[in-house]
Order: C-alpha cells, then sequence, then structure tokens
C-alpha cells in the first residue's frame, strides 16, 4: 500500500445556491485509502511517524463505528504490523466499519467507557513486555501529527485558490475532536488570513469543544517551535448537535438525499451530513448572502451505507 502518492483532493461546485451562495466541496472523502475522509489524511502521517520509530505495533481506540480505527486496522494489515484496538462496550453494534475491522484481523478488546484509559495503558505494557514497540495513536486521530495533516489540506485550499481564482470566504467543516478544525485554524493563522473557519459540532457543546481545538492549535504551534500566536477565536457552532453523537432527525436524511441526488455525493446522518444541515441553518439564522462558501467533506462513506435504508424509509 502506497501511503504519500496522492495529489491535493478535488474542489467541486455543488448544485446548493442557498442565498445566492456559492457553494464549493472539498473531496477528502476520495482520498485514496481505504475510503477516505479526514481519518485517511491523518493516517498517513501518524504511520510515516510509526516507521521513523521503528515501531512494529499500533494501539488506538475508537467504538465499532469508527472511521478512524478502520483506517489504522487497514494500513496496519497492509504492512503486516498487529493492530489493538480499545473499543467501548456501550458502542460495540456491528457496522461496516466493525465489519472491515474484523477483516483487517485487528485485535479489538472490548470495555467501559470508563475503562478505556486504564485498557490502553495494561495494552502497551502488555505488549512491551512481549517484546513489541507499540505505536499509541489517539481516538480519531487527534494530536499534532494530526492537526498536521490539516495545516497541509489548509496549503491544497490555498494552491486551488491561486490556479482558480476564487476565494473562499468561509471554510465550514464538521467538528468532532477538533484536530481537523484545528489543522485548518493553524494554517489560516500561519498565512495572515482573515476568513473564518466554522466548525459544526456534531456532539461536543461549545465551552469544552472549543476549548480542545484552541489547545490542539497551541500545542502545534509548541511542537513546531512557532511564535505563539495571538489568542484566536474559534467558530464552533453547538446550535445543531441535537442529543448528541449520532443522532440525526429527517431535515439530516432530506440533506443527504439532495446533495445525493443533485451532486452523486454521498453523506452520513453522524458527521458530514449532519454537519452540511447545519451549516445552512447557520448560514440562514446569519443571513449569510453572496459569499463564496467552502465544505470540507470529512469522509465517512461506510456510514453512509450504514444509514441507506432510512434514506429510503422514510421519505
Ligand atoms: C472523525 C470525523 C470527523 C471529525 O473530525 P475531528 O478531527 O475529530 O474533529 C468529521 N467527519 C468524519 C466523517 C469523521 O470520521
Amino acid at each position: 500500500m502506497e501511503l504519500n502518492n496522492y495529489h491535493a483532493t478535488p474542489i467541486q461546485s455543488l448544485s446548493e445556491n442557498l442565498n445566492n451562495n456559492s457553494f464549493y466541496i472539498k473531496r477528502d472523502d476520495l482520498l485514496p485509502i481505504s475510503f477516505g475522509g479526514n481519518k485517511a489524511r491523518k493516517a498517513v502521517l501518524f504511520f510515516e511517524d510509526l516507521i521513523l520509530k521503528k515501531s512494529d505495533c499500533v494501539v488506538t481506540y475508537g467504538s465499532s463505528s469508527s472511521n478512524h480505527c478502520r483506517v489504522i486496522a487497514n494500513i496496519a494489515a497492509a504492512k503486516g504490523i498487529p493492530c489493538h484496538i480499545i473499543s467501548p462496550i456501550e458502542s460495540s453494534h456491528p457496522t461496516s466499519n466493525s465489519k472491515m475491522i474484523k477483516l483487517f484481523g485487528a485485535f479489538v478488546t472490548n470495555c467501559p467507557v470508563s475503562q478505556v484509559s486504564i485498557m490502553i495503558e495494561s495494552k502497551m505494557d502488555e505488549l512491551r513486555a512481549k517484546g513489541y514497540k507499540p505505536y499509541f495513536i489517539q481516538g480519531g486521530g487527534h494530536g499534532d501529527i494530526g492537526t498536521q495533516s490539516y495545516v497541509n489540506a489548509y496549503e491544497e485550499i490555498l494552491k486551488y485558490e491561486k490556479s482558480s481564482g476564487i476565494y473562499f470566504d468561509y471554510i465550514f467543516l464538521t467538528t468532532g475532536t477538533g484536530t481537523t478544525q484545528a489543522g485548518l485554524v493553524c494554517g489560516k493563522i500561519l498565512h495572515g488570513d482573515e476568513r473564518e473557519v466554522i466548525g459544526i459540532s456534531n456532539a461536543r457543546k461549545k465551552s469544552y469543544g472549543s476549548r480542545v481545538v484552541l489547545e490542539s492549535v497551541s500545542s502545534y504551534f509548541l511542537s513546531q517551535d512557532k511564535e505563539p500566536f495571538e489568542s484566536e477565536d474559534i467558530a464552533f457552532i453547538d446550535d445543531y448537535v441535537l442529543d448528541g453523537y449520532g443522532s440525526y432527525n429527517d431535515k439530516i436524511l432530506q440533506t443527504i438525499r439532495d446533495v445525493l441526488i443533485n451532486d452523486g455525493i454521498p453523506m452520513d446522518t453522524t458527521y458530514t451530513g449532519k454537519a452540511f444541515w447545519g451549516m445552512k441553518e447557520f448560514i440562514k439564522k446569519k443571513h449569510i448572502t453572496d459569499k463564496k462558501i467552502l465544505f470540507i467533506h470529512t469522509g465517512g462513506t461506510p456510514l453512509f451505507f450504514d444509514k441507506l435504508e432510512d434514506l429510503n424509509d422514510e421519505q
């Protein structure tokens, strides 16, 4: 499996024209490794680091629907590296991702969510005792390396703008653990740009979520020995989280149908479809008109198939 032989992911215009805005989408879902998405973009850099550090197995965590765990398990399998996943028992129902994780031969340890960090420690100790050199990746690919991957994505956006002459007034994305948003915000700060990078939260509330984004930004600047940045307002919107992680409504299903039918692009109810709906609500509420808006498609294609029945049923 070749990890770093890919070009910038495509940016396409969308047929959506709410409030006379022009919408574009950056297709990170088309990143050509294990169904793509932001977890693939992050994983490429984590595996570069793993190889640099001469580690010989990988430990990470996530739920059974985790895109991150699917990508890590896939790349580990390709490289012949054992992959250990700690997974909360509370969210261990079978999904397309969990079935693939099984197919990739990952070793999954289920435990109550409250025990996850203890389980990770004991798994790392156990592997070291067996003579392995385990490499740990935080859930969702959180950390400076994950942040770096979206500084890189930001630079792809700048290149696109330069060659097309199209300048985006806003960048919207789904924000979860906040690493993707942190990377884009770092890119923006490093290049002295003024536009807003707006994270539509799929679960976390603003007080916690925006703090984590800010911590990730600070941590990245520290890790790079870069000049400390002036405090930054993080646009972390929690108005559309509904009942939290995984919850969705009919409007989200309709949004997903519309984008699929009109543009041929799949979205999911947990991340991209939810945030795309939230973005449109936000644009209406804030009366944003006549702007150029870029939405980052952060992937999750297997989750689209998990909800295909619902997309048909509730019409
Ligand atoms: C994990 C994930 C996100 C959230 O990314 P963070 O960097 O954790 O904020 C968004 N979209 C998809 C499809 C994801 O799998």
